[in-house]
């Protein structure tokens, strides 16, 4: 066994400080990934630092839009009556999410600060990039069916294993985190990092920073919106392909839509080409199968994941067909 320190900190100012006077600490809250890397050797902080008790567990609408505690449970914000009125999109990628038990443990923050469920990543006896910089990459050549098609690296071919953080990216969210230097906002497009020539860096945060909440600005996708997810066994298992759609329609005109994929990019991968796309277009599968053309121009496979490369345009089409609601 590899011990450990633990503190509780009830607030955020105690956890910045806290994470300044240890580096090689750990935030903790809901836990359901860091210790499973923990348990696995993946990883082997020197201190948990406990975040539980700190004042981030509201949901609050505004004129302006969803604010969203960095401790809210996943449960928690999946069953919410507004979030379930007024941001179906995200309610139906939480749902999708794991199981019932882990999204009644998981917060928001943790959610997003997840790790890849790349098998060569949790096995310390195989290389990786990530894991262990410059050791090389297990699954380049190897078992990658669960694997990127879009914007990997000769260094990491991960991806992403969040379906919440597919929603965010479509629905334009902001992550907003506290630091040493203060408070920033990021947008979610800007968080979550592509593994280039570094893929131990997952995201955008800043030494001694931690996640205090989410907001997503206000919008009208309200009725025509779809979380599909492709897996395979029907709960407690990562996307292969997923597609958030949302759709704004003028009868079967597009008037507004928003688009991203998990289980295909090291982060939820935003089509902003096919929104274009679609913008001011009919609601018709033959638009959607346009764009979706238009997506996989730049996807490529690695051997095992080539199937994707069929499977991703007919879940964008399918997602999109769902989301107008014709047949
Ligand atoms: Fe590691 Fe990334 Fe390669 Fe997986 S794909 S073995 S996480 S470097």
């Amino acid at each position: 066994m590899i011990n450990f320190e633990y503190t509780r900190v009830s607030s955020v100012k105690a956890a910045v400080d806290a994470l300044a006077k240890n580096p090689a600490g750990s935030l903790i809250a809901g836990g359901t990934n860091l210790v499973d890397l923990m348990k696995k050797g993946v990883t082997a902080p020197v201190r948990l630092i406990d975040i539980n008790n700190l004042p981030l567990k509201d949901i609050k609408e505004s004129a302006t839009g969803l604010s969203i505690g960095a401790l809210v449970l996943n449960s928690d914000l999946s069953g919410h009556e507004i979030v379930k009125k007024n941001y179906p999109l995200l309610a139906m990628a939480l749902n999708a999410g794991a199981s019932a038990q882990l999204r009644n443990m998981a917060t928001v923050g943790g959610n997003i600060m997840q790790r890849t469920r790349c098998s060569y990543f949790y096995d310390t006896a195989m290389p990786c990039n990530k894991r262990q910089p410059g050791s090389g990459c297990g699954a380049l050549q190897g078992y990658n069916r669960m694997h990127a098609i879009f914007g990997a690296s000769g260094k990491c071919i991960a991806v992403h294993p969040s379906d919440m953080c597919v929603a965010l990216a479509a629905l334009n969210a902001t992550v907003t985190v506290s630091g040493p230097k203060g408070e920033r906002r990021i947008a979610f497009g800007d968080f979550h990092r592509m593994p280039g020539e570094n893929p131990e860096r997952d995201n955008t945060l800043m030494k001694g920073e931690l996640i205090t909440g989410i907001s997503i600005p206000k919008n009208n996708f309200t009725k025509n919106v779809y979380y599909l997810k492709i897996r395979d066994r029907a709960s407690y298992a990562f996307a292969l392909v997923s597609v958030a759609a949302a759709l704004e329609l003028n009868g079967s005109t597009i008037k507004n839509v928003k688009l991203a994929m998990g289980g295909v990019a090291h982060k939820p991968w935003r089509l902003t080409e096919a929104e274009k796309f679609l913008m001011n277009k009919g609601a018709t599968k033959e638009n959607f199968t346009k764009a979706a053309e238009l997506v996989m121009k730049g996807a490529k496979g690695y051997g095992y994941n080539n199937f994707k490369l069929k499977m991703a345009p007919v879940a964008i089409v399918e997602a999109l067909t769902k989301a107008a609601g014709i047949a």
